[in-house]
């Protein structure tokens, strides 16, 4: 048994100084014998809660995990930190499959990562003292990835000479699913414990573009980084893939449909760096540890949310700003019916169908995106998160009543015909395009004909879609998804309910840009060149010892790297994620690199405290005075998460921390200017004086009041600001 403590351990394999949020409790009861079951986001640092208490509980501990790739990874990572591993699954063979055994049985592997098709075959003549099950949300019908082969679990737990500790881990579960898990893993009054589900480093969006391809492509031009593109189909995966190739990109492609060989091939290009990005179906991702994927973009809408924010979970691992965006279009929402329609069981259609509803509110809501998922999952969430493309941006609504009253009078009219037509019908009627099929079933007739020509038919779609999210068209579950009026229609048609959307209207004959703010590469604060020296020395050593490139390091650990600049070891461990044995493994040459950087700087005068001290600040020092000048102070108000960025491109550049909309709130809170009323923030008398304004906006709650900040406002903001920070 090892005698190190689980903090002497998280700093020499792992390189960290503390655990995050949960890790330190489950670890605990763990080694007090106690079962434990941990529900805890992607990236959160499950791993950790289960090969800590593995490397000091004696024996072996096994870890059954339902993904091959997963467990390579794993093995490979823990050996790069000094720790040794091994796996047994299908894709070794027997005679490899008994040398593994022996060795864990002489005790060379604390740590045995096992496939649950396995365990029916696996003795092993150690002490199993721990077993900890990954991903185990599979062994549950309520999760969404149920296996058959989890169900082995149990019995293989109490076939063995003695009980082992026993721990379940999953990334996302319902309420319900998790006393389901509790209760078919066999787990005895575990001690549970759900993190947080937030990823405050996640940017959420959804896009409505009107061409997917196209805004794919703008978005890959203007994005460095990893990615992966999701997409329902795998003739979708085709063809993205091809168009993305053609253009210039080096991409993978990873559905059911290819072979085995070609699927691996693809995960390792994408794993290993040799492409930037993978285009994939929903067959994708479990168990794919690669901490530097920057963005995930659904090219389709998922069937539900739970799936949704398992797979954009896998954006930033490592902690760093990275992006989650969907791109939503109506055609999503009928591919993914007829794929729900498909079974024979009724409840399950119905169980879907209410799911794919959730879903597609998140697509239309017009409320903090983070909010809304975070919430989904039965957490209470504070109000606005200002990081995602609904709080973060600076979109204007508009109102769009008048153009709702003719799309609904459109339909109306033919409703009153007895005949109903899909979108792209009544969009040619309104758009006033006669076409054989419109003359021919005398549409051009109807008197709305023509009454939005010259309109942008992305806008009138976009309203389209308010107006079926807000129940004032239904649309027929059939093939043509037929539009009819509703119960509801009157109200905008003849009593004046205003209908808004987002985003700015079109000018008549232009094309509409797509929503949302282009978004800009993250900021860090310090030397891109010393970081992409330092990025290139990783990936030689990476090919030299055969891993993934975030093996060796992660990109958090280069950031920590990159604007600590250690110049001897004491200072290289004290950079996050650098450990005792990376250290030995790879530390000198990073040491080289950031030696010589120093020298070089010092050379050229740049920095003049460069390579004196280890880890010295060389950023020149930020007056208020040199603050004020350089943020941009706007004339027009604003949104206090525009204040917020305006000054971390600032504090960024001095390397100091970023403040955050919500720190701000607070900091006019605390001075005066706002106050709080029925759990809303509105200026106070002072704070209108000082030029806060407040505008009406509306979400599913309905109406409530935004604050925006004028100039005056701002200034003040940035004092205060600039005084907090210290
Ligand atoms: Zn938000």
């Amino acid at each position: 048994m090892n005698t190190a403590n689980p903090d002497e351990l998280l700093k020499q394999y792992y390189g960290y100084d503390r655990f995050r949020e949960g890790q330190k409790e489950i670890i605990t009861a763990l080694l007090t014998g106690r079962d434990a079951f941990g529900v805890m986001p992607t990236g959160a640092g499950k791993s950790v809660c289960y090969q800590i208490p593995a490397l000091i509980l004696p024996g072996v501990t096994l870890v059954i995990s339902p993904l091959i790739s997963l467990m390579r990874d794993q093995v490979q990572a823990l050996r790069a930190s000094g720790i040794a591993a091994a796996y047994i699954n299908s894709s070794l063979t027997s005679t490899q499959i008994d040398a593994a055994m022996t060795k864990a049985a002489n005790g060379k592997y604390k740590i045995v990562y096992v496939a649950p098709e396995r365990l029916k075959s696996l003795t092993l003549d150690a002490e199993i003292s721990f077993v900890a099950v990954d991903e185990a949300h599979c062994i549950s019908q309520w999760g969404h990835d149920f296996r058959t082969s989890y169900l082995d679990i149990p019995r293989f737990v109490e076939s063995l000479p003695k009980r082992p500790v026993l721990a379940g881990f999953t990334a996302t579960a319902t309420a319900k699913a998790r006393d389901d898990i509790i209760k078919m893993l066999g787990l005895r009054s575990p001690f549970a414990l759900t993190t947080g589900f937030d990823r405050p480093n996640l940017r959420f969006e959804v896009r409505h573009p009107q061409d997917k391809y196209q805004e794919l492509k703008t978005y890959m031009g203007e994005n460095d980084g990893n990615g992966i593109i999701y997409c329902s189909t795998r003739k979708e995966v085709e063809s993205v893939t091809e168009k993305l190739r053609r253009d210039g990109f080096s991409a993978a492609r990873y559905h059911a449909g290819l072979t085995d060989d070609e699927r691996s091939r693809a995960q390792d290009d994408f794993l290993y760096d040799r492409t930037r990005i993978i285009i994939a179906t929903n067959a994708f991702g479990m168990g794919i540890d690669k901490s530097d994927v920057r963005f995930v973009i659904h090219y389709n809408m998922p069937q539900n949310v739970e799936a949704y924010y398992q797979e954009a979970g896998r954006a930033g691992r490592d902690g760093l700003p990275s992006e989650c965006i969907l791109f939503y279009s109506r055609r999503d929402i009928m591919t993914a019916l007829f794929l729900i329609n498909k079974s024979e069981n009724p409840d399950e259609i119905q169980r879907n169908k209410q799911l794919l509803n959730q879903m597609e509110r998140y697509c239309q809501t017009d409320g903090c995106l983070r909010q809304y998922l975070l919430e989904y999952f039965g957490e209470r969430a504070r109000s606005e998160c200002g990081n995602c493309g609904n709080c973060g941006g600076d979109d204007p609504e508009t109102d769009a009543s008048v153009d709702a009253q003719k799309i609904l009078s459109c339909i109306w009219r033919i409703n009153k015909q007895n005949r109903s037509f899909g979108f792209g019908v009544i969009c040619k009627m309104l758009l006033g395009k006669p076409d054989q099929y419109i003359l021919s079933r005398k549409l051009d007739e109807i008197p709305t004909f023509g009454k939005m020509s010259g309109e942008d038919a992305n806008y009138i779609r976009r309203v389209y879609d308010r107006l079926v999210f807000l129940g004032y068209i239904a649309v027929r579950d059939d093939r043509f998804r037929t539009a009819t009026i509703t119960d509801k229609t009157p109200e905008v048609l003849f009593d004046g309910t205003k209908v808004y959307v987002r985003g700015e209207k079109p000018e008549s004959g232009k094309k509409a840009s797509s929503r949302g703010r282009k978004s800009e590469p993250p900021r860090y604060g310090f030397s891109q060149t010393l970081f992409d020296k330092l990025k290139a020395v990783r990936l030689e050593m990476a090919k030299e010892s055969g891993v993934p490139a975030f093996v060796v390091f992660s990109d958090a650990t280069l950031v920590d790297m990159a604007q600590k600049r250690p110049q001897n070891e004491t200072a290289m461990l004290d950079v996050s994620g650098v450990g005792s044995v990376k250290f030995e493994r790879y530390g000198q040459r990073f040491l080289a690199i950031l030696r010589e950087d120093a020298a070089e700087s010092g050379a050229t005068g740049g920095d003049a405290n460069a390579g004196v001290e280890a880890g010295a600040d060389s950023r020149p020092e930020l007056s208020l005075a040199s603050f004020l000048r350089q943020i941009e102070i706007t004339d027009t108000p604003i949104q206090i998460t525009r204040v917020a960025d305006s000054f971390n491109a600032v504090f960024l550049q001095y390397g100091q921390a970023r403040v955050s909309g919500q720190g701000l709130n607070k900091l006019l809170l605390e001075n005066g200017y706002l106050e709080v009323v029925d759990n809303a923030k509105l200026p106070t008398e002072k704070g209108a004086e000082a030029g806060i304004t407040t505008i009406e906006r509306h979400s599913e709650r309905g109406a409530y009041r935004q604050c925006l900040f004028g100039r005056e406002t701002q200034r003040i903001l940035a004092e205060l600001a600039f005084a907090a920070r210290l």
